[in-house]
This record gives C-alpha cells, sequence and structure tokens, in this order.
C-alpha cells in the first residue's frame, strides 16, 4: 500500500494543487460546476493519508449522497489503497445515525431506535392532528409535516416554538401539533429525519465529554456542496470541528461549493453558509477555481448565459480549453408524448452511431413527467433505470414487509405496527382497534405492548405460561402482571395472539443471528401475505410479490455487504436509501439514466436531455409568484445544464397533459436567456400536427405519429403555441380554493391565499407574485383555475 505524494498531486491545476496541499487554516473552495471541487475533496484526503498528516480514522468527509460517498471512498481507495477504509465518509444523515447509536443512552434513545421516512411522519402527523382535533382537510398533515421539518432544520424545538406568538392559523396549528408529535415520536422510540440532525445537535451541545470525543477522533473535516447546507447542518459542522475550549485544538475543517448550485433552500438549505464562512470560521483561506473539465465551452456559454439572466446572481465565466464542441439542441415539439418519442430516436441514432446507453440521461424537473418516457423507452426496448422515481420503497407491499420488519425490531413503533395489525386482514376492526388503543392509553403502554397483552392472556388460557418467553422477544417485561384488554371478540383474541407470536419468532431468529432476509421470508410466509398474493388472479399481485422478491434480495446484497449485519442495521440501511442512492446499483454501464434535476447533482453524463423546458414546468409554475423560487428555478436549470459533458438537448413540449388535462405551455423562460450562436433551434411544431398534438388519439403505439422533422435554424417564438390553436380550456368562472393556481387576464398567474362570502360575493385573495396581493369577486374576475 501507501501512496507517493507526487502522483496524487499529478493532473490537478495550480489552484487545485494549492488547496490539496493547504495546511492549518480552515479552507473553503469556490468555484462553478465542474471545475473540480470534489476532485480537489478527494485529492485532499488521498494528500493528507500519503503524506502522514492524518490518520485515515481522523478523517470525515461528509458528502450530499451515500452514492457520492461510495464513490469517494473508492476513488481515495485507487489512490492510497485499503488504509481508506478506516476514514469515515458519510452523509449528514448516516453520520449523525451513526452518532446517536453509538451514544443513544446520552441522547436519550433506545440503540434499536427506529427512524421514520417522510410518509411514515406523516401518518403520524395524521394521527395527532386527529387527536387534537384538527381538521387535516383544511391544514393538511405534509404541509404540517414541512413546517415542523422548517422548525428543525433551524433548530427551533416545540418548547420555543409554543412560546412565540402567532397570528396565522397554520402557525398556530403547528405550535399545537409539534410538541405532541415529538412526545409521540419517543412513545415510539422513533426520529424522523430531521431529528437525527438536530438530536445530534443536542446531544453535542449538552454533553462535553461525547463532544471532546469527537473532537479527538475527527481532525479533518471536510464538506463537499456545502452551499446545500442548512442551519442545523452548519452548527453540527461547528461543533465537530469544536472550539479549542476542551483542550483539544479545533479540527482543520474544508468545505468546497458553488452558490449558484443552491437548489435546496425549499428544505431550508442556505448560501450564507458560505458567504459567511470567513466570519464563521476566522482566518480561513479561500481558493476560488475556474477552469472547467467536464463540458464543452458551447454547454458552458449557455450555462453562463442563463444562470447570468438572474437577478439575484453573479454573472459567472466557466470557461474550458475543450473548444466549443457541437452546438446545443433546442426542439420544440408539438406534445409531451412527441418529445419523449423526439429523445427516444435521437437516443437510437446516437447509439447506432457507437455510444453506450450509459452515455445518455434524461431529466425532468418533476417525477411526474418520468411516465411517459419511461413509456417510450419501455416500448422501444431500451435499458433505463428510473432514479428517484420509483419509490419502491414506497409501494404498499414493501412499505407493509418493511413495517412487519419494524415492528419485529421495535415493539412500540406504533406507526408501523398500526400498518399491520391488520394487514393481511385479521379481523381487528375500529371497534377492536378502539379497544387496543384504550387499554395503551389506560396502562401507559404502547400500542404494541397492548397487543402483546392479548398474546399473554390468550396463552394464559391455553395453559402456557407467559413469563416463560424473555420480555426482550414478548415486547414488555413478562415478570410484570399483564392486565388483559376488554372488548375485544374471541377470534380477534386469537389472531392478535398468533400475530404476536410471528414477531416473536422473528425477534428470536433475529436474536439467534438470522440473516434479514431469513427473517423477512418467515415473516412473509407465517402471516399468510406473500401467499394471499401469489393465489390471487389480480395480475398486480403478480407485480407485488415480484417486488417482494426484489426486496428479498435487497437483504441478501446486504448480508454479503455486512455479514455480520442484524435486522436493526439492515432496517438502518433501508432509512437512508435516499432517492438517488439507487444509482448504488449495480450498473452494468448499460443503462440509460432517467432522473430528477435535483437528484442529479455532482454527476455528470457525456448526453444530457433536459426535458419540460416550459414556462410553467421549468421553471415550475409553484415558483413564478415569488423572485426567489424563480432564482432558485434558475440555478437549477444551471445545474441541469452542466451536468452535460459533450452533447446537450433542451426539449419543451407544446402541449403537457397535468392532472389529466393537457395545458398549453410557452416555452421556459431559460430558454430565452441562450446565446444564439451556441444553439442549434429545431422546431417540430407543423401546422398539421399542432392540430394532431390536440388529439387524444394522437401518438399512440410504441413510436406514435409524431413524425418529427428538423427544421432547420429558427427561432422558438415564445407565444406560437399558444396563439395558433384556441385555448384547449375554457375561462370559467371557477370554485376555487386555498393553494389553488390561477391565472388572471390582467394580472397573470397567481396563487389562491384567502377565500371568503358566499354565493354572487365569493371572493378570493390571490398572490401574483411581487407582493402584489389582490382581492378578486370571483363573480368578475377574468380568471381561469389552473
Ligand atoms: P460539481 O459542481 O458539478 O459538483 P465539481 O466542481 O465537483 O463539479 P468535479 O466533479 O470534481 O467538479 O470535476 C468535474 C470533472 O472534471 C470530473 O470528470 C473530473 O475528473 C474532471 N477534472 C477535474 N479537475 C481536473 C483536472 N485538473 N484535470 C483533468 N480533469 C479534471
Ligand atoms: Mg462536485
Amino acid at each position: 500500500g501507501g501512496a507517493d505524494v507526487e502522483s496524487v498531486v499529478a493532473g490537478l491545476n495550480e489552484r487545485q494543487r494549492e488547496a490539496v496541499e493547504h495546511r492549518g487554516t480552515p479552507l473553503l473552495v469556490t468555484a462553478g460546476a465542474g471545475s473540480g471541487k470534489t476532485r480537489v475533496l478527494t485529492r485532499r484526503i488521498a494528500h493528507l493519508l500519503a503524506t502522514g498528516d492524518a490518520r485515515a480514522s481522523e478523517i470525515l468527509a461528509i458528502t450530499f449522497t451515500n452514492k457520492a460517498a461510495a464513490e469517494m471512498r473508492e476513488r481515495v481507495h485507487a489512490l492510497v489503497g485499503p488504509e481508506a477504509r478506516f476514514m469515515q465518509v458519510s452523509t449528514f444523515h448516516s453520520l449523525c445515525v451513526r452518532i446517536l447509536r453509538e451514544h443513544h443512552e446520552a441522547a436519550g434513545l433506545r440503540s434499536t431506535f427506529s427512524i421514520y421516512d417522510a410518509a411514515d411522519s406523516a401518518r403520524l402527523m395524521k394521527m395527532v392532528a386527529d387527536e387534537v382535533g384538527i381538521d387535516t382537510k383544511r391544514t393538511s398533515e405534509r404541509v404540517l409535516c414541512n413546517r415542523v421539518s422548517d422548525l428543525k432544520n433551524e433548530l427551533v424545538g416545540p418548547a420555543e416554538y409554543a412560546e412565540r406568538f402567532h397570528r396565522d392559523p397554520v402557525a398556530k396549528a403547528v405550535a399545537e401539533v409539534y410538541p405532541l408529535y415529538q412526545r409521540r415520536l419517543a412513545d415510539a422510540h422513533a426520529v424522523d429525519f430531521d431529528d437525527l440532525i438536530m438530536t445530534t445537535v443536542m446531544l453535542l451541545r449538552d454533553n462535553a465529554a461525547v463532544a471532546e470525543h469527537f473532537h479527538r477522533r475527527f481532525r479533518h473535516i471536510l464538506v463537499d456542496e456545502y452551499q446545500d447546507t442548512n442551519h442545523a447542518q452548519y452548527v453540527l459542522v461547528t461543533q465537530l470541528v469544536g472550539n479549542g475550549r476542551d483542550g483539544v485544538d479545533p479540527g482543520q475543517l474544508t468545505v468546497v461549493g458553488d452558490s449558484d448550485q443552491s437548489i435546496y433552500a425549499f428544505r431550508g438549505a442556505t448560501i450564507r453558509n458560505i458567504e459567511q464562512f470567513g466570519d464563521d470560521f476566522p482566518g480561513a483561506r479561500e481558493v476560488i477555481l475556474d477552469q472547467n473539465y467536464r463540458s464543452t465551452q458551447n454547454i458552458l456559454s449557455a450555462a453562463n448565459a442563463v444562470i447570468g439572466s438572474g437577478q439575484g446572481q453573479r454573472s459567472k465565466n466557466l470557461w474550458t480549453d475543450q473548444g466549443s464542441g457541437d452546438k446545443i439542441v433546442v426542439n420544440a415539439c408539438p406534445s409531451d408524448r412527441a418529445e419523449a418519442q423526439f429523445v427516444g430516436r435521437e437516443i437510437e441514432t446516437l447509439h447506432k452511431q457507437g455510444r453506450a446507453w450509459s452515455d445518455f440521461a434524461i431529466f425532468f424537473r418533476t417525477n411526474a413527467q418520468s411516465r411517459l418516457l419511461e413509456e417510450m423507452l419501455m416500448g422501444a426496448g431500451m435499458p433505463y433505470r428510473l432514479i428517484g422515481g420509483t419509490k419502491f420503497y414506497e409501494r404498499k407491499e414493501i412499505k407493509d414487509a418493511i413495517a412487519y420488519l419494524r415492528a419485529a425490531s421495535n415493539p412500540d413503533d406504533t406507526v408501523n405496527m398500526r400498518r399491520i395489525v391488520n394487514e393481511p386482514r385479521r379481523g381487528i376492526g375500529p371497534r377492536a382497534l378502539g379497544s387496543l388503543l384504550a387499554h395503551a392509553d389506560t396502562y401507559g403502554v404502547s400500542f404494541g405492548v397492548a397487543i402483546a397483552h392479548v398474546w399473554a392472556a390468550v396463552a394464559r388460557e391455553l395453559g402456557q405460561d407467559p413469563a416463560s418467553t424473555p420480555g426482550e422477544l414478548a415486547g414488555f417485561d413478562t415478570a410484570q402482571p399483564s392486565p388483559d384488554v376488554v372488548g375485544l371478540g374471541k377470534a380477534a383474541r386469537a389472531n392478535l395472539h398468533a400475530f404476536w407470536q410471528i414477531l416473536i419468532d422473528a425477534r428470536a431468529a433475529d436474536a439467534a443471528g438470522r440473516p434479514p432476509a431469513e427473517i423477512l421470508d418467515s415473516l412473509m410466509d407465517a402471516t399468510g401475505y406473500l401467499g394471499l398474493l401469489q393465489a390471487s388472479d389480480d395480475p398486480q399481485d403478480g407485480v407485488r410479490a415480484e417486488n417482494l422478491a426484489e426486496l428479498h434480495a435487497v437483504a441478501e446484497d446486504f448480508a454479503i455487504a455486512e455479514p455480520d449485519g442484524r435486522l436493526a442495521d439492515f432496517l438502518e440501511r433501508i432509512s437512508l436509501v435516499a432517492d438517488a442512492d439507487q444509482l448504488a446499483d449495480v450498473d452494468d454501464g448499460g443503462q440509460i439514466t432517467l432522473m430528477t434535476i435535483h437528484t442529479a447533482k455532482g454527476l455528470e453524463f457525456p448526453v444530457v436531455f433536459v426535458t419540460g423546458m416550459e414556462d410553467g414546468t421549468f421553471p415550475h409554475s409553484r415558483s413564478l409568484g415569488s423572485a426567489s423560487e424563480l432564482d432558485e428555478e434558475r440555478r437549477l436549470a444551471y445545474v441541469a445544464i452542466t451536468r452535460a459533458r459533450e452533447l446537450l438537448y433542451l426539449t419543451r413540449a407544446g402541449t403537457r397533459t397535468q392532472w389529466g388535462t393537457p395545458m398549453e405551455l410557452p416555452a421556459s423562460r431559460f430558454l430565452d436567456a441562450l446565446p444564439p450562436d451556441v444553439t442549434d433551434v429545431r422546431d417540430s411544431l407543423t401546422p398539421t400536427e399542432r392540430i394532431r398534438a390536440a388529439s387524444p388519439s394522437y401518438g399512440s403505439g410504441a413510436w406514435g405519429g409524431g413524425r418529427v422533422r428538423s427544421r432547420g435554424q429558427r427561432r422558438i417564438d415564445r407565444n406560437r403555441a399558444g396563439s395558433s390553436t384556441p385555448p384547449t380550456q375554457p375561462k370559467t368562472l371557477v370554485q376555487v380554493s386555498r393553494g389553488d393556481r390561477v391565472n388572471h387576464d390582467t394580472f397573470g398567474l397567481g396563487r389562491v391565499v384567502e377565500t371568503g362570502g358566499s354565493g354572487a360575493s365569493t371572493w378570493a385573495k390571490v398572490d401574483f407574485g411581487d407582493g402584489s396581493v389582490k382581492r378578486l369577486l370571483l363573480r368578475y374576475a377574468p380568471m381561469e383555475k389552473l
């Protein structure tokens, strides 16, 4: 092993080398996309090891996705050899899981605490809202969850929030649910995603010994994509670095980022962290990189122009010495279907010319856009993988199976226990559920333990001694009395007994060191879950059974990667599978990649298609009313464009079906910013095609009838699609409610923020952006609901 220092810095430019070799003070590397920030981080780690300035175990690197972490580990390994495995490279979330598992007692958690994902959190929030009597039809559990998430990202706890003065009704509702939501999480021995960070911050703040331990352990901390850190993550970084007051010198911090690629403001990320780095860490050195090594000059010129067209953005000057390359293809297609076909045909042509399938990436702004693209690729028999949109882990059967595993692992996990107690059906209707909940309430035990009490009572009736089952398996202290649950029918009692016994058996198998895949199989068999799917005539159920087989394969892969991994470890792995992680799946180099732009961050592909370049799709309609949100969309466009290495396509559809309705959308304003000399503008819209595009039979069949013609160098007229055919939707004086998007003849696009009145005097307050909120009488307003 070992690596020589020269080979580690070989092939770096002057500034990159400077950043890699820097020692002593905090270091900030800022640079545009593709200029080698991530490469600098990787080489810097290798350099620390090669020079002997650090041991691998003293290094902590934080990346944005687990996939990026795996890649970094691999690259450092290639540079310095096996020592690399001792360094810690992880995402913020997986880092916090580790810290919390290691110090769970100090953090007030059980070692087997559950991690709730967004769907679990929403379910729990719904229960909490119902409990305090908040109408989730008015304020949905998702809205409540988002608000709580924002607060946690700002490190505002429930008590602090309750003390604030709240005028708006949603804020009042949040103040009411937040403490109870936290209490219910604690009852369930669970944390949600945002808690992972906040709880770790509290742990390090309140426990000097634990903090000092990490100060001694991590001497070098490196953070990629620093522009997308939120306040809580920033505080965590400062805590890990330390301030020297405990006698340990502060760790050496290196962060890299590009404020123009900040695309997570909607989740609380703030470029303040990058802009104020010098104030936060006095004496910091800043290295600015400017040369791009990823893309052709044409692609960079387009990126510069798009980012430069924003009001809040500084102008960008990405450059390369790789030459101008091919022009950027900008194409308007009659419909979303025709757009998909255009993309498919281009890929087919380029593939025939010798490009690998894995050279291609197709991006979209929202997941809903992926279906047509998928259908097109499937119809044409082209191999592809969909990142982020599959929602494999959100499919019902997968969630059920995981709920079984979680319920086995953590008997107090109420959300998951309730999910499966009657799944498949075992006669636990609302009344039986009510009895169990009342019992849990009366005796101050969890929902799961209420079931355990039924199990114990039935066991006693059968002449067995529940105390012969150890408490870790039974889910409660079997030496203590276990009062029976009143109000349950005989069948329900027998079924609950059998249900709990299945979970006990699963726990016993786990305690005996059986692999998670085997535990999964026995749960699915013993509960009859799999048998029901296999016996069903419904082809959907066949697919569901296959998906369970896929989950089994995931568990087997896990056992190969972590032979000693127990059920809790497997569940932890699953919880942290962020969307982008599916990228880490076996990639034989033979697939086209479909993904949202958000998940494409940090990646690069030889050929990139950015689809849906329409105003209202991208920029997203939701952003049109706010200058800051529009700026975030623009940065997203910049991220999309700068993923491309050689060829870039920007496509749009004259009509796109949204929520089942075909809508005509004008060209994206981001297309207007493109310099004409770097684009090859095509327009596939012929008058006949426009009419055909509007008819539902258009484009059926694998390649459909969408004959796409290149019509040479023609500028796209933004309003052309809109003026050539009548509007698809007639204007009606619609009923609108809060949150609806509307289009007003004079004021343009807006969002309803409040409604009131009734009958002819029904009014709506509409936010048209730029601070103009208007109160309009619906009866008279020339306005349509979108
Ligand atoms: P992003 O902002 O998109 O995350 P980045 O700044 O992290 O981009 P990298 O991914 O590190 O950029 O580098 C972009 C590409 O340029 C990679 O393929 C990398 O290997 C290559 N590269 C970086 N620096 C050099 C260099 N000095 N010589 C040759 N290639 C380089
Ligand atoms: Mg990078």
